[in-house]
């Protein structure tokens, strides 16, 4: 599997502005992918944020299985200074309850008049932008379906109980192994022309015949399952009507398929990683 080798510029920025910011933060939420919450999650956090107690939003949970979900809420809980909660838009009491958590995580001799500081963290496309949304109740950050919308950082007051630092939806070394980079650009937070849907294709295909082949044969009605990936995104492509001259099927176009209706939840709940399995 080729390792991908992206890191722009404004990425290397965000870094140094975070680790200059987590001087003074209170409070770190870190918004994960909860199809992929280890590829997705900041391997810098820890390093970073010593004593500052940290929430892991778990978030889309529609689209991830909830059976694993549950087994990431217990691997995240038995993690000392770091709590878990799931989310998913358009969940204004769960994110209540994320600012609730919050005020409770802070030091009893906290003078509590004074606003919490807190740090929102997240790879692109996580949904980062739409849960700032949901917690300052209007629309105010940009929400996108493409990665990296959120460039600048910005600082967000929540009533007189919390100023939000949101950080730019940087990326970070999670790369290696290449499987974390694969599962990141299968699931929209490495930007399509870095990573091709023809290159995605035969690891989302792999992946999906090896933890939901059932999903498989349901979604594009199977008679029999294919015994290999790239069978699989054949089968695919003539399904879909994805030929070219010949009767040869357009296997960049049949990848396309794939990839855009597993991010969209089309083959049902599916979640890329679990604990204790982790590549
Ligand atoms: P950001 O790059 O991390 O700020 O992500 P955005 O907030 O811009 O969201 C990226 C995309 O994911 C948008 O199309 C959102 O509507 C969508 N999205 C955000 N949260 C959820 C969620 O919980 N479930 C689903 N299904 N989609 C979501």
């Amino acid at each position: 599997m080729p390792a991908i080798n992206w890191f722009p510029g404004h990425m290397n920025k965000a870094r140094r502005e975070i680790k200059k910011a987590m001087g003074k933060v209170e409070l770190v939420i870190e918004v994960l992918d909860a199809r992929m919450p280890h590829s997705s999650e900041n391997p810098l956090v820890e390093g970073l944020r010593g004593d500052t107690p940290c929430i892991k939003v778990l978030n889309k949970r529609d689209l991830a299985d909830p059976a694993v979900t549950r087994l990431w809420m217990e691997h995240f809980k038995a993690r000392e200074g770091t709590w878990a909660i799931t989310n998913e838009r358009g969940k204004p009491k769960v994110s209540q309850q994320i600012l609730k958590l919050g005020r409770r995580l802070m030091p009893k001799d906290r003078n509590m008049s004074r606003p919490i500081l807190a740090m929102i963290l997240g790879v692109p496309n996580v949904g980062k932008s739409t849960l700032l949304n949901t917690f300052v109740g209007r629309g105010l950050a940009d929400v996108g379906n493409k990665p990296a919308v959120t460039k600048r950082q910005q600082r967000v007051e929540v009533g007189r109980e919390y100023i939000l630092l949101d950080t730019p939806g940087f990326l970070w070394p999670r790369l290696d192994p290449p499987e974390c980079g694969m599962r990141l650009a299968a699931l929209a937070s490495i930007p399509d022309h870095v990573v091709s849907y023809e290159e995605i294709g035969p690891f989302v295909a792999a992946e999906t015949l090896r933890l939901y082949p059932q999903a498989l044969v349901a979604r594009f009605k199977l008679k029999e399952l294919p015994t290999t990936p790239e069978e699989l995104v054949e089968t695919i492509g003539r399904k879909r009507g994805c030929m070219q001259k010949g009767g040869v099927v357009n296997l960049p176009q049949a990848c396309e398929v794939l990839v855009k209706e597993l991010r969209m939840g089309k083959l049902g709940p599916i979640s890329l990683e679990r604990p204790g399995e982790l590549g």
